[in-house]
């Protein structure tokens, strides 16, 4: 076989690819990984990297994982795909009954799809199917957060924050949707009931058109890496039944344990009408999402005109990522993971601890896995990237938010390390715009 090296492969990276969020004629420096195992990432030239990203919230077991292997194995042994029209499968059925024992009990029902912002898109037409099943199809607007983020198609874009949501440019083609301020009181913090004033005011005017209410409980992620209190998801569920609305939870970053819950709904003891789930659903070895809702707005959509609910992705339910999903959902529960979410907590905690003394920090949070270093300026993005590198570790800030989110099984010492060369890079302020 014919094998490229690493010039070969950043000669035709620089040439043909588009990396996300890039510029393609001034691209920032690639680095080539040439495997990755456990919490580690071997790069071209043999260097190691301690990973504090799990692949954006995916590789929750580490990389290069036995388990997951062998389910991947297994199943292309017995087929790789098979298309889901008028066919289904074991590894879809297992997959979907384990889901929904899982999560909150009212979620019966299962819609596969590919990436997280499809399973946005599902949601959405679910919601607005639902209100035009049960009689009041002027109810088709979405009402969402200031910060929240929900993914890059038209849709998922029209519920991201309408500002800092990257898509501004977009906003003459889409759907206007309605925003309430993001929450403020925070994850620890007493409850102040003026917090939920604008997302109130917001349903009072404008229930008879609102479908749902879409939002990221307890963790706005790519929006702000903001922790909000349960008391906040609380009063969202409430002002949803009470206005007749519909309560669309994204936890597609969230679940699967992050915050210290199997799901971040658990931290206010709700449970949304329709449920939104990807990242660390297969472990982070295949693309993979899942729609959940319940009986009541299921049933009602089948039971009006067309009688079907409108969308198939043609990868839809793929067995390859079914089975690999089970066992990396397998894998999760019959490990310790309350007690490793813990010790991640504990340990951020403890190594991020230093970066408050910096005069440019503005602030450090921790909650269960998610570690977040609030810098008073932008980071230099090809300086920070290459100091950490330079270090043994690899972080991926975004604006002012240098933050980690590592594999749950790193162990005490990996992550000691990993905090404190973070904390090391950082503390040279040449690595900041100028504030
Ligand atoms: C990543 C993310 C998405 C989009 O998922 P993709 O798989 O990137 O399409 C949506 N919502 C949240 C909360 C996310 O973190």
């Amino acid at each position: 076989m014919n094998t490229l090296n690493a010039d070969q492969i950043l000669n035709i990276d620089r040439q043909h690819i588009w990396h996300p969020y890039s510029s393609i004629t001034n691209p920032l420096p690639q680095y080539v990984v040439k495997s990755a195992e456990g919490v580690r990432l071997t790069l071209e030239d043999g260097s190691e990297l301690i990973d504090g990203m799990a692949s954006w919230w995916s590789v929750i077991h580490g990389y290069n994982h036995p388990r997951l292997n062998q389910a991947l194995q297994q199943q292309s042994a017995q087929m790789s795909h098979v298309m889901f029209g008028g066919l289904t499968h074991e590894p879809a059925a297992k997959l979907a009954k384990l889901l929904v024992d899982i999560t909150p009990e009212k979620l019966q029902k299962v819609f596969f799809s590919d990436s997280g912002s499809v399973a946005i898109e599902v949601a959405i037409k679910m919601a607005i199917q639902y209100w035009h099943a049960a009689g009041q199809p002027q109810k088709q607007r979405m009402l969402s957060l200031r910060n929240g983020y929900h993914g890059d198609t038209f849709a998922a874009m029209s519920v991201c924050d309408p500002v800092t949501g990257m898509h501004e440019l977009f906003n003459a083609v889409l759907p206007q949707q309605f925003f309430a301020d993001a929450p403020q009181c925070g994850f620890h913090e007493d409850w102040n009931e003026q917090d939920i004033s604008s997302l109130k005011t917001q349903l009072e005017q404008h229930h008879h058109e609102i479908a749902a209410v879409v939002l990221e409980p307890i963790v706005q992620g790519a929006g702000g890496m903001r922790f909000y209190s349960p008391d906040y998801l609380r009063r969202v569920r409430e002002l949803c039944d009470q206005y007749e609305v519909l309560l669309i939870c994204d936890e597609i970053a969230t679940g699967f344990g992050r915050t210290g819950k199997l799901f971040a709904c658990e931290h206010a003891g709700i449970s949304p009408d329709i449920l939104c789930l990807g990242k660390a659903l297969t472990g982070g070895t295949m693309t993979l999402a899942a729609t959940l809702t319940t009986e009541q707005v299921s049933a009602t959509i089948c039971n009006a005109n067309p009688g079907v609910f409108m969308h198939g992705p043609t990868f839809m339910g793929n067995p390859l990522a079914c089975a690999v999903a089970t066992a990396s959902l397998e894998l999760l529960l019959e490990s310790p993971w309350q007690q490793r979410i813990a010790q991640l907590e504990q340990g951020l905690q403890q190594g991020l601890a230093a970066a408050r003394e910096l005069p440019h920090v503005a602030e450090v949070r921790v909650l269960g896995g998610i570690g977040v270093v609030e810098m008073k300026a932008p980071v230099r993005m090809q300086e920070i990237t290459a100091a950490f590198v330079d270090h043994g570790i690899w972080v991926r800030p975004f604006g002012k938010l240098v933050y980690l989110m590592p594999p749950y099984v790193m162990s005490a010492e990996d992550l000691h390390e990993l905090t404190a060369k973070l904390v090391a890079v950082i503390a040279d302020p040449a690595l900041f715009a100028e504030s």
